[in-house]
């Protein structure tokens, strides 16, 4: 009897992802897109959707970042305990890679709702003797290495991933592809299906596109052209050989480079982007494709704080299966939520402490920003303006809270975080600003629960969706959000939050509207009216956490992408 036998069965969708943030302990994941692939998996067993995940195993997970003095990140390798978190399977399938053959082996884990559903996940591992020492590490290091090991991984995901299903006895009707990393993998399928007679609109191709259309779904997640993992052909050919004609790949994945996105759009008869704001950016780069909109949510029986929970219960007993049923939220006693607030807040303060020693008042707001440091994230646009953070302080005393990585070779993202320091330190007088290190789920449940206002400002139309205001909404936090992404449908002025500018305005008048919100709108809020305080966040949960959850996008994916 094998610990696969209850899924095998049962499961007829594959959900194949390159990250995923099941646990805290598993470190596959870096950032959004492991933590929606996680969520999505909590999701899927408290639903019990017939579904199996796969990844790879990246045993040296993606990155523990150390903060120097100064903010110099330093990157470490982020082991995990495969062995000890995982059950091995007795299965192994081989890919061709420069022309040798990789083996691959299959690694199990069950994640157990505590509805009582489960969900199976596979994770892919090269590190096998039989391989040579250059291939073993192909599963070591999530988005690390060049464009070389970065297709190979993909190989490993796309191809590897679909022979392993099969070898495993698994009948899958329905391939979930997340984000473009997977998209190899409708390819693998192609070569299963006879050629039929070529269609003029087709041109040179002579495959069966519709069979594996009509089995492949297509998540897009990048809202710009640089984001799409573009490899020219000359690495395709040295790494995958003849495993494809070259000039039919031109066809499916475009002239310039197998453009990852393309191949995917190209192969899947349906495709989504993760906000109503997202599709439309995706029609515009990809015109000619269908482009729907299921926009992302998160598990929120995972993101909110225990106290919250206690008296969700209250009002909505059924409310972690079913969080639509938070729309009661605005019932629950003032008084309570307040208190509850605290008590995360007096948390994420100790957290703080602990971490770099600075103590934060807990009588004073505590304004949060963490995502990865990049540049269309603006990490930096908060401190545009020294004196009018100084003179705002002056009136209304605030405090900071930030973490975020750098991806290891984005040099102008670390350059930030050493700007931030920098910015931090000339403040340190009128505004406290802390900057927790290696953020990750844990980081993430202290901010998204104690902050008091959840903070955001990319560059439109940068933020595909954007998932952690909505972590905070759950928890009671208005969102300052510059509208984009999921925020963009969110947004009720003075009632879920506030928008930093207007639909469209320029970027470069967001760091003067966000000052200005802030010195009119959110802190003269928090001091001067608390019962319209508790009211907002009482909103928040009420407006928000009923409907940007993982529970109401799984049930859309279920009914409009795998029962089409
Ligand atoms: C939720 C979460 C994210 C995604 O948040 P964004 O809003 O997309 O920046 C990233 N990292 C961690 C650790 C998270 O918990």
């Amino acid at each position: 009897m094998s610990p696969l036998d209850p899924f095998r069965a049962h499961s007829r969708i594959a959900y194949l992802t390159m990250e995923i943030a099941l646990d805290p302990l598993i470190r596959t994941y870096a950032g959004g897109l492991g933590v929606l692939a996680g969520d999505t998996a909590r999701s899927c067993a408290d639903l019990r959707l017939p579904i199996v995940f796969v990844t790879l195993a990246s045993r040296q997970g993606y990155l523990r970042q150390e903060l120097g003095p100064d903010g110099i990140q330093i990157d470490h390798p982020d082991p995990w305990d495969l062995e000890g978190r995982t059950i091995p399977l007795d299965a192994a399938v081989a890919v061709r890679i420069e022309g040798r053959l990789v083996w691959i082996r299959p690694w199990l884990h069950i994640h157990t709702s505590s509805l009582g559903g489960a969900v199976p996940t596979i994770f892919l591992d090269t590190h096998l003797a039989v391989n040579e020492p250059k291939d073993r590490v192909i599963t070591d290091r999530l988005y690390g290495g060049d464009a070389t090991m970065r297709l190979k991984q993909e190989v490993i995901l796309g191809i590897g991933g679909e022979r392993m299903l099969r070898a495993l006895g698994f009948e899958i009707e329905t391939y979930h592809l997340n984000e473009g990393h997977a998209a190899l993998l409708p390819l693998s399928l192609l070569r299963r299906y006879p050629r039929s007679s070529a269609r003029p609109s087709e041109g040179p191709v002579s495959y069966d596109l519709d069979s594996v259309r009509e089995c492949c779904v297509f998540t897009t997640h990048t809202p710009v052209e640089a984001g799409h993992d573009l490899f020219p052909y000359e690495l395709v050919k040295q790494v995958m050989g003849e495993f494809f004609e070259l000039d039919q790949l031109h066809h499916l994945a475009g002239p310039d480079g197998l453009n990852m996105t393309r191949l995917a759009l190209n192969l899947s008869d349906w495709v989504n982007g993760v906000a109503v704001r997202h599709a439309e950016t995706t029609r515009k780069m990809f015109p000619g494709y269908r482009i729907h909109a299921i926009t992302n949510g998160v598990h929120a029986s995972t993101w909110v704080h225990p106290l919250f929970d206690e008296l969700f219960q209250q009002v909505a007993p059924e409310w972690a299966h079913d969080p639509d049923m938070l729309f009661r939220a605005d019932r629950l006693p003032d008084a309570r939520v307040w208190a509850a607030h605290e008590e995360a807040k007096a948390a994420l303060i100790d957290e703080t402490r602990e971490r770099v020693g600075l103590t934060l008042h807990s009588d004073r707001p505590i304004l949060a920003f963490a995502r990865r440091m990049t540049g269309y994230k603006r990490p930096d646009l908060l401190f545009s303006d020294l004196d009018r953070l100084r003179s705002i302080a002056s009136r209304y005393p605030f405090q900071i809270v930030m973490a975020g990585k750098a991806h290891p070779n984005d040099r102008d993202g670390k350059a930030m975080i050493k700007l931030i320091h920098a910015h931090a330190r000339e403040l340190a007088k009128s505004v406290p600003i802390a900057f927790l290190p290696a953020y990750d789920m844990n980081v993430a449940k202290f901010l998204v629960s104690g902050a008091d206002v959840w903070l955001n400002t990319p560059v439109p139309p940068m933020e595909a969706s954007g998932t952690s205001g909505m972590k905070a909404a759950l928890n009671g936090l208005p969102n300052l959000s510059v509208l984009d992404g999921w925020w963009s449908e969110a947004c009720e002025e003075g009632v879920t939050g506030w928008s930093i500018g207007e639909d469209g305005s320029p970027a470069s008048e967001h760091a003067r509207n966000l000052y200005d919100k802030l010195e009119t709108a959110v802190l003269p809020l928090w001091f001067n009216d608390r019962p319209r305080w508790v009211w907002l966040m009482k909103q928040c949960i009420a407006r928000i956490g009923s409907r940007f959850h993982s529970q109401r996008m799984m049930r859309r994916y279920a009914a409009e992408a795998y029962l089409r």
